[in-house]
């Protein structure tokens, strides 16, 4: 028997949430999206330094920060180990709490993913900082912390 090729191709046409038949799943239709990523919600940032929080997480590969409904939140796209190639979970009857808590009634199955903000880059949040700060405060010099000169040993 021919064996499946990964990953496993899904019906060309998802049907929406209202379109499905009794016994199935969103999850049945969908490549695991909420697998795919995590996000957690960071302080509101009022102050440089907390910009300066964001462009450090801003900095990394794969991360976004969002702002939904007043609360800003750390995004990193990051697929879950677990997640097998078939969209299904390794560890399904052991998974963690937030998974085994999660349903499919506010999912992202079918999220276009718009949020009220979102920053992508370092240089995002920092002209949003720009905008609305009053300039940044140069930070103290560091002394004694230059490049010392170079000494040769006598011949
Ligand atoms: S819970 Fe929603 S987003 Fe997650 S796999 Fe199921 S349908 Fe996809
Ligand atoms: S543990 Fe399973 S359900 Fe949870 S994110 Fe990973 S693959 Fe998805």
């Amino acid at each position: 028997m021919k064996k499946p090729s990964f990953p496993l191709p899904l019906p060309v046409v998802k049907p929406t949430r209202d379109q499905l038949k009794p016994g199935e799943s969103l999850c049945d239709y969908c490549t695991g999206k909420c697998c795919r990523y995590f996000s957690t919600p960071i302080e509101t940032p009022t102050a440089w330094d907390d910009y300066d929080a964001i462009r450090w997480y801003l900095a990394h590969e794969l991360t976004l920060v969002y702002v939904h409904e007043e609360t800003w939140y750390l995004l990193v796209s990051s697929k879950c180990q677990y997640l097998l190639e078939d969209y299904r979970c390794a560890i399904y009857h052991d998974r963690p709490k937030i998974c085994r808590e999660y349903t499919t009634k506010d999912c992202e199955y079918d999220d276009d993913w718009s949020f009220d903000k979102v920053f992508e880059t370092p240089e995002q949040i920092w002209e949003y900082a720009e905008a609305l700060l009053p300039p940044r405060p140069k930070p103290p010099e560091r002394r004694g912390l230059g490049l010392l000169p170079i000494v040769t040993a006598p011949s």
